[in-house]
This record gives C-alpha cells, structure tokens and sequence, in this order.
C-alpha cells in the first residue's frame, strides 16, 4: 500500500505528491484527507494523504511514520476544492489544504539537540556539557542565539553521533478537557455503601448520597467539590475503594456559554419577501445549483428570507453555510440564528479565540452542527451534505483573502454549491457591479427586495458641502446642521451614530513651514500618530517613533497632526457637547476580546448618546431609538487610487444610511463632504442603486475595467530598486509573447505603495476577456523566477483577480 502525500513544504519544487510506504500497523488507518508524519530529508514533516494506491514507480520510498489524526480532516469534496483552489489561485497545494483548516490544526515544528544516551555526556566537548546536564536536551532556537564556537562544537558533537536532533511536531491548538466522576457501582449498591459510611466517614457518604441523586453519569469534578464542600481528599478515598472513578471528559470551549437566546419562530412573509424566496425552494426541493442575486435594501427583509430558506434544508436533513462580513458579526447577528436554530449554529469568527474556534470546527465536522455563521473562511466548513449557501453583504471587499491562496468566497461558494446541487444566495442592498451585471445577464437569478418590511421610506439625507461651512468660517469638523441635530437628538432622548471614514485617511504629522511629512523609514507611507502613545507609528511593518517636538528638517516648531482620527472627534465633541456621553469604537477600543460587544450593549441600553465608530459600525446595527446617522468626511475614500472608489464611497454612504429610522421613529441622515457634486455621494443621498450601476458601468466599459474585463496583479518586489525593475520588465515581456492580442498588458510601473518593509514594488496589471494562456505563462513565470527566490529574494506575487492594487 503506497500513501501520496501533500507535504508541509510549500515551495515551488516540492509542490506535488510524495509517495510513501504505508507500514504495515497503519494500514487500518490512512485513508484520503487524513493528515501524516513523514521523513522528508533529514526533517520530519507532516501532510495530507491525498491518494491511495497498490504500486509506485519509484526504486526506494520511505515509509510513513505516524498519523496526526485517527480520522481524515478532509473529506472528498474538500481534497478536490484544494486542487482547485490551487490551480484558480496559483498557490500551493499545501497551503490551500492549510487555509480549509482552522489555524489550531497548524502544526508546529520544534527541534531539540539531546543526548543519544545519558552515558555519554562525558564524552561532551567540556564546554558544552553543562547545556545537557539538567534536562539531557536543548532547544535548537535557544542554540542558534548561542556563541559561534559553542554552536561549532555541538555540529560536532551531532557528526560523532553523541548528540542528534530531535523533531517534534505539535498541534498548535490543544484540546480542552475536565475531569469527571461517575460512579462504578449500581445505585442499589451505591445507597448501601452510603450507609455503611455515614458514621466513620461522614463526608464520603454525603459524596455518595449527592452521586447517588443525580440523574446522568459525568458530573465535573468541581461541581461535585462545590456542591458537596467536601475536599481533593475525600473523593481519591471513594476512588480507591473502588466506588466512583475519575476520567478526563473533553469539552468545547463554548463562546456563548453563558447567553440565553430567545427562541424566534417564522415570520409570516411580506408578498416580496414570498416572491423573492419562492425560486429559491424551488432549487432547494429540486436538488439543482442555481446562484441568486438577493437585491434588496437595507430593512427590506432578507435575513428573514435567510432564516426560512435554511429551516427548509434543515428539515430535509442537510446543512448551511452561511457567511456575513466579519464586521457585521455582531452579537445581534449571531442572536438572530441562535434564537432560530438553537445549539445546531457553530459560529465562526476572529473574536473567537484559537482554542473555541477549532472547537466550533470540531462540532461541525462530527456533524454536530448544523448551520455554520461565520466569516470568510467559515466557506470551507466540514459539511458533508449542504443544502444552502448563504452571503450576505456579497459586495464586501473582506470575502477576498488578500494573502495566499487568494480565493474569494463567492467563488468558493459557486464551486460547492455546484458540487452539491444546491443553491447559492448572494445577498446585498448595494450589490457589486459585477455580481449585478452577471444577474442582468441571466447567469444568476435575480431576486428584488424595493420596500422596508416597516414600509417606512428610506431616510431623508442631506448633503453638506464642508467648502461653503468653512467659508462661512465655521473651522470646526461639525457642520451647523449636524451640530443642530446632534444637539436635538440629545434633548429628545434619542440617539445618533456617528460614522468616521479613516479609510483613504489618516492622522499624519505635517509641518506647516516646510511641508515636511513624517514617514516610515522602510515603507513609502506616512506615519500615523497615535495620541496615547505619544507615538508615530507606520500601519504595515509596525515602525514606531517618538512624536518630534521640532520639524525634523527645518527645526520649525509649527509641527502638528493632521487628518481626523477619532480620538480628535470625540475630543471635539466632548468640547461642544459636553453633555453628551460617548462610545469610540475603532480599532483601539475593540481590540481586547469581547469589548466590540460590550460597547454595543452599553449603546443598546441607552447609556450612551453617540456611537462613534469607524467602518466597523456601518453594517448590521439596529438600534430601534438610533433617529440621526452623521457621517464626517464622506469622501475620503473617493480619491485612492482604485478604480472601485466610487463603488466603494457608494457603497458605505448607502450602508450606513440604512442604520437610521429602521423602527417606529422616523430617522435623518447628513453626510458632510467636500465633494457633493460626486455621483456616487448624489446617488448614495437618494438611495439610488440602478442609476450608480449604470452610469459606474459606462465608465467601466471606457476604461476596461472588472466586469467588462478580467484583470490579474503580478507585483515584484525587492530591496533594490533596479533589481525590481529589470524583473518586472521581463515579466512584462514574457507576458506579451505568450498573450493572445485581446490582452491587455500595463507597467511595469511601481505599485501605489511602492515600498513597504523596504522592499521596492513593482507591478504589472493584465487584463483580458477570454485567455486561454494565462494561467500557462503565470505558472512559467512563476517557476522561472523560483530560483532568483531562493537566491536573491526577489519576491513575485500573482493576485487573480484583485479587489485592491495597493
Ligand atoms: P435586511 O436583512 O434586509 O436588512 P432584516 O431581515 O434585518 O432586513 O429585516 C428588518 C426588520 O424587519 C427586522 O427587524 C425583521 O425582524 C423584520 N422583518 C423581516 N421580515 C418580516 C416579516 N415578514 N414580518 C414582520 N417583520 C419582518
Ligand atoms: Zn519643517
Ligand atoms: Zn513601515
């Protein structure tokens, strides 16, 4: 029997199949999807058995050395995703299968240098023997941080084959486990032996008596202490003699433990939401793939649409995937399936800690669960029959992974639901041009939502030209309108959200005389000043300095912080109104675990007035008192360099808007800007979804962008310059020689960031309608320039298609 594995080293030579022997004593075990320890070199390296077979060409194989799991973490489905993922992506194999899994599986690897036996510790250079007196071992990190000649004479100890290296490999996450106590004894015999007891041993007996009034085996051992006052000891006398026994149970770390959730029922359905999910359990009874555009505004409905499709798959025994962006996972979220599905919802998401996701994993991939909410990479969960995919938000840029594999969960999810025979719903109320153009087109079914389910009319929103407030000489970042409503809101007991776009925007150091910017001496980006701190900090290598007191190049004093961080607005605010009481949320007062949650209950209390946030807090909210919706600077997005600005500022503008007036009060949006006449700001202030697509699709078509075109990112990198270039410029040419003339082929030109941790970037863009030898030439360049990786450090990158080019 001979195993192919997929082993951890992903890089270009190795990335392929390595066949192993399968020793005798393992053979019940192996099987596809199950993950092995095997001798690659001189390393032990885990991997995925991907294929079983009788035979190999190869003269000599080595045998594989242990398994990692009992049963495989891959199933069928998800062995051949990988493949694809691969190919779609260009990643490696390796690091596709990895990214299926939660980061608990990872392994570690660790190396300790120890001793071939206790007795030849003598035989040690003198000067080393006392690293292996204590433990007989040292670990091989600690070695390499040790003085040349120390590190010289334990090689040599390695050669003479006193010492050797020892790998081990570990399970980065760990099970959590409890102890338990049952009783061993039938309960007949239990009430005697209690009774025997309740003289000499008192105490034993009041540990029988409670063992002997619970219904159920498997009380923790803490309960039974607490419950009983009685002590360690007492219990291990009732263990010896044979009475109860004491066994490890394991436990899911369950992050919602301690909530209650009411239990929901069924909504009756409004005649839209009817027709729109009509078509959809058609697909789900006929057992067909079909791909849903669920087009409806804010409040219009969909989640209960959600809800209901997933109570159909579930009583047909199958299961659901649904994905909300990860910022919108919020408690409220999660209540709503949890109040409907109960202890069937697993909830995947980064708040959760390493340990309770693998655990929500666990619970899926024993099919204990049934209903999977989770963000982006909640899109692989272990479902073995999926009834329903779901996502929601489809338009949020969070789906695409920005590191490899660089998949988008829409395709992801298309693949599975193709492989399963069941439908696809893409959800949103301001859906992406190219999701939209593919529903106009007839390639995904498209489903409108137009009314709120409370029939209320959208908000009234008011634009307000920032130019025009600051020639009237109001310098302050509130115009007189979003004073005035703030002021209202506050006398009437009402509440306001106030939303900062830092996106695009950031709080830099800038000095007035000479213009001089402060910048990361390794990226080509501005510091960005953290007030706390009193610190200048670079946002992509982490580079901190102290805040100058004088300009670093003309010694003038006039050196201060510009942009608008949201530590300045709550200042401001503070200033103007002091009576009002405000909640920041940003990155800064979220990032501790479970704080998101905790600021969005105290609002939803009423203890606060103002929600201020950054794009965290536009989505998913729904606070019934919540009358006026401010946002201060609304096109700081507008002018990056991205050709889904527009789409972008459109999108948020719409987003946030959707959060005011959702119940019985009637609510306000303003949004401040310095440029009104945008149409994206227009259309965004009468929530017109058509008109945006189309007038955004001409310009599209003009300038041969997504989704008239396709377009693929190759961006060089290296720590010099010329290095970089003359890479790019080859990929270029090599690029049109293998394209056909429909592609489009731009740069090399240096990326808009164009160094980050001092290495230089380049890129060249592709784009093109049909090309059958893309993927051809990428995979050449990419193995042509395997090498100079190795050697040099030049690093290439390939981005199918990119959701953004910085
Ligand atoms: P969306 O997801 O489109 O923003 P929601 O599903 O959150 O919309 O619905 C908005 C509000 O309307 C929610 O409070 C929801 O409970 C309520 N709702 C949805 N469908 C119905 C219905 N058929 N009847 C009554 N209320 C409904
Ligand atoms: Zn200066
Ligand atoms: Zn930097």
């Amino acid at each position: 029997m001979i195993a192919e594995v997929i082993v951890d080293v992903p890089a270009m030579g190795t990335d392929r199949a390595f066949d192993y022997a399968v020793p005798d004593h393992l053979k019940e075990l192996i099987k596809d999807g199950i993950r092995v320890i095997v001798p690659f070199g001189p390393r032990k390296l885990t991997g995925f058995v991907v294929a079983i077979k009788e035979s190999t060409d190869l003269k000599r194989i080595k045998p594989i050395i242990d398994v990692v799991d009992l049963a495989p973490v891959l199933n069928d489905e998800l062995l051949q995703l990988g493949k694809w993922l691969a190919d779609s992506t260009l990643c490696f194999l390796h690091s596709a299968y990895q990214s299926m899994l939660p980061a608990a599986m990872k392994m570690s690897y660790k190396r300790n240098i120890q001793l071939i036996s206790e007795s030849k510790i003598v035989e040690l250079d003198t000067q080393i023997q006392h690293l292996f007196q204590e433990s007989g071992h040292i670990d091989w990190d600690k070695l390499q941080e040790m003085d040349k000649p120390v590190v010289r004479s334990v090689q040599a100890a390695v050669d003479e084959g006193l010492l050797e290296v020892e790998y081990n490999i570990q399970s980065k996450g760990k099970k959590k486990k409890h102890k338990v106590i049952q009783t061993k004894v039938a309960q007949e015999e239990l009430v005697k032996v209690r009774d025997d007891l309740e003289k000499r041993a008192p105490k034993q007996a009041g540990v029988l008596n409670y063992l002997s009034e619970q219904d159920g085996d498997g009380i923790t051992l803490r309960q039974v202490m607490e419950d009983t006052g009685s002590a360690r000891s007492t219990i291990k006398s009732l263990i010896s003699k044979g009475w109860i026994e004491e066994l490890e149970q394991e436990v899911y770390r369950d992050p919602y433990e301690n909530r209650h959730f009411e239990q929901t029922i069924p909504l009756e359905l409004t005649d839209e939401q009817q027709e729109s999910i009509e078509p959809i359990l058609t697909a789900i009874e006929q057992i067909v793939h079909k791909t849903f555009l669920l087009h409806g505004v804010t409040g219009s409905g969909k989640t209960e649409i959600y809800l209901q499709t997933i109570e159909t798959v579930l009583r047909q025994e199958k299961e659901a995937i649904m994905l909300v962006p990860e910022i919108s996972l919020t408690p409220q979220m999660v209540q709503r399936f949890k109040g409907r599905f109960g202890s069937k919802v697993a909830v995947l998401h980064s708040g959760l800690s390493k340990g309770e996701k693998y655990d929500e994993w666990r619970k899926i991939h024993r099919n204990e669960a049934k209903v999977v909410v989770g963000a982006r990479s909640a899109i692989f969960a272990p479902f073995k029959k999926i009834g329903i995919i779901i996502i929601d938000e489809e338009h949020e840029s969070s789906y695409k992974q920005e590191e490899n594999p660089r998949y988008h969960a829409r395709d992801v999810a298309i693949y599975r639901g193709n492989y399963h025979r069941c439908p696809v719903i893409l959800g949103s109320a301001t859906p992406t041009l190219e999701t939209y153009a593919r529903a106009q087109k007839g390639v995904y079914k498209l489903c409108s939502l137009q009314k709120r389910v409370n029939k209320k009319t959208l908000p009234p929103t008011s634009l307000i030209d920032m130019r025009e407030e600051l020639r009237a000489g109001n310098r302050s970042l509130f115009s007189e309108a979003l004073f005035e409503g703030l002021k209202s809101r506050l006398e009437r007991k009402e509440q306001s959200v106030l939303l900062l776009n830092r996106r695009g925007y950031s709080t830099f150091i800038n000095c007035r005389d000479c213009g001089y910017v402060a910048q990361c001496p390794h990226c080509d980006i501005s510091l960005t000043y953290h007030k706390r701190y009193r610190l200048l900090k670079c946002h992509y290598c982490g580079y901190e300095e102290n805040l100058p007191t004088a300009c670093p190049e003309c010694s003038s004093e006039h050196i201060r912080f510009f942009g608008t961080g949201t530590q300045k607005v709550e200042e401001e605010l503070n200033k103007l109104i002091p009576e009002a009481t405000i909640i920041r949320m940003d990155v800064d007062t979220t990032s501790r675990k479970g704080m998101h949650e905790k600021l969005l209950n105290t609002f939803a209390e009423k203890k606060a007035d103002i929600l201020l946030g950054t794009q965290m807090i536009a989505k998913g909210l729904d606070f019934p008192d919540v009358t006026l919706v401010g946002v201060l600077a609304a096109d700081t997005m507008l002018h990056l360099p991205d050709f889904r600005a527009s789409e972008r500022t459109f999108q948020l503008l719409t987003q946030v808007g959707g959060r005011a007036g959702r119940h019985e009060l009637d609510g306000e949006v303003i949004i401040q800007t310095y440029s009104p006449e945008h149409y994206s700001i227009q259309l965004a202030q009468s929530h017109e979804y058509l008109p945006f697509y189309n007038r955004e699709m001409k310009i599209r078509k003009l300038h041969q962008y997504p989704p008239f075109y396709y377009l693929a990112l190759i961006t060089v990198s290296h720590v010099e310059l010329m290095r970089v270039v003359d890479a790019c410029e080859k990929v270029a040419s090599q690029l049109s020689n293998a394209l056909t003339d429909q592609a489009i082929i731009l740069g090399p030109v240096a990326s808009p960031i164009p160094r980050v941790k001092d290495r230089y970037r380049y890129h060249c863009m592709i784009k093109y309608k049909n090309e059958p030898n893309l993927k051809r030439v990428l995979h050449e360049i990419l193995d042509h320039y395997k090498k100079e990786i190795q050697k040099n450090g030049l690093m290439i990158n390939v981005d199918m298609h990119p959701q953004t080019i910085m």
